[in-house]
C-alpha cells in the first residue's frame, strides 16, 4: 500500500544520510523534487483508497443485479417491458394484484392463477376487446 511512500521516505533518508547541503542550488532542487514525490505518493495512495471503495461498491451493486436476475418475478417484469403490447392486464379478484397475461396464453387456457395469492380466476375476457 505505502510502498511508494516508503520509497520516497527512503530517498528522503538518503538525502539526510549523504548530508546534502539543502541550502545549495542543487540541494534546493533535490528537496523540491522529494517534496513533489511525497505529494504524488500521498495523492496516489488517496486515489487507490477511493478506487478500492468504488470497487467494493460496484461489487455490491453487481451482486444485487445478480439477485434480480435470479428473481422470477423480475424476469416476468422484463418480459412485460419487452412485449408490453402482447400482454393483457387483469386484476386479481381476491387480492387485487395486477396480473399480466400473454394473449397467446389467454387463447389457450380457460383460467389463470394469481402469482401473488394463487387464486384461480376464469379467463372470460375477450382480449380483442381490450
Ligand atoms: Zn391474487
Amino acid at each position: 500500500m505505502s510502498s511508494i511512500l516508503s520509497k520516497v521516505s527512503y530517498i528522503n533518508g538518503l538525502m539526510d544520510g549523504l548530508q546534502i547541503d539543502k541550502d545549495t542550488k542543487e540541494g534546493k532542487v533535490l528537496v523540491g523534487i522529494v517534496d513533489v514525490l511525497k505529494s504524488m505518493a500521498e495523492e496516489i495512495e488517496n486515489i487507490s483508497e477511493s478506487q478500492k471503495s468504488i470497487e467494493e461498491y460496484m461489487d455490491a451493486v453487481g451482486n444485487n443485479l445478480t439477485y434480480l436476475d435470479d428473481d422470477p418475478y423480475y424476469d416476468d417484469y422484463k418480459l412485460y417491458e419487452d412485449e408490453g403490447d402482447n400482454f393483457v392486464q387483469f386484476k386479481c379478484s381476491n387480492c387485487g394484484d395486477d396480473i399480466y397475461v400473454d394473449k397467446d396464453i389467454i387463447d389457450q387456457r380457460e383460467d389463470i392463477t394469481c402469482p401473488n395469492c394463487h387464486n384461480k380466476m376464469p379467463l372470460d375476457v375477450d382480449p380483442k376487446k381490450l
